[in-house]
């Protein structure tokens, strides 16, 4: 049987870990979060967190090839029901690369792409008010979605919540704001050829959101 691959799309903060980590719950799928896996790499202080440490700061963006490299890497993984990705891709190059690689790859298939959709002014004040768990990386935000307990991660019991170094970087939270708009629309274009966009307003609570997801998923 294939395995499904879900694609999120959206500016930072937009709410896409929150929702894919609903869907890790609900669907068994595993969240591939290439910003993770490169901050995982930053701390550990590898080759390649070396390589890509000063580009995350700056709110830039690693390149096409190493990042799909990672990609591949994870959706090796045989272990889970289907992959969500978190932040790839990004670029309109990076979107015909995965679906090489898709079409290439009998076990695999895009089943939906869902866009976040939210106003850059919207989600400045929003990465202003993020942190995330040091420990398993869930993302909270003080003012929307805070934690059970104050101070305390919800998934893993940690205590170390954290801000992102490139949340508090005005210059680099808006290099990446527009970044990503200047990427958005080619890619939305890309799928939206083939059928496989889902549109949401990002400024629907959570649940709401999830509900329109599972409800794409599940085909109604
Ligand atoms: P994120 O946690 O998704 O906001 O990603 C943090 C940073 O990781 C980005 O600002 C980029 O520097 C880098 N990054 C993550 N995903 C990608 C990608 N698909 N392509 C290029 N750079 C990426």
């Amino acid at each position: 049987m294939k395995k499904n691959v879900i694609v999120f799309l959206g500016l930072p903060a937009s709410g896409k870990g929150t929702q894919s980590a609903l869907i890790v719950d609900n669907f068994g799928y595993k969240s591939i979060a290439t910003g993770n896996i490169l901050r995982e790499e930053v701390k550990k202080g590898s080759e390649l967190g070396k390589k890509v440490a000063a580009i995350i700061d700056g709110g830039n963006l690693v390149s096409d090839e190493l990042i799909f490299e990672i990609l591949k890497k994870n959706l090796e993984d045989t272990n889970c029901k289907g992959f969500i990705l978190d932040g790839f891709p990004r670029t309109l190059k990076q979107a015909e690369m995965l679906s090489k690689y898709l079409d290439e790859n009998d076990g695999l298939e895009l089943q939906k792409v869902f866009y976040i959709k939210l106003k850059s002014e919207i989600v400045f004040d929003r990465i202003c008010n993020r942190i995330s768990c040091k420990n398993c990386g869930a993302t909270y935000n003080t003012s929307s979605n805070k934690t059970k307990v104050e101070g305390v991660c919800d998934k893993c019991g940690s205590t170390e919540l954290i801000d992102r170094k490139d949340d508090l970087d005005t210059d680099a939270i808006k290099n990446r704001i527009n970044i990503f708009e200047s990427n958005i629309k080619d890619i939305v274009s890309f799928y939206e050829k083939k059928s496989l966009i889902f549109s949401i307003d990002g400024l629907k609570n959570i649940d709401t959101i999830s509900h329109e997801i599972i409800g794409a998923l599940n085909g109604n």
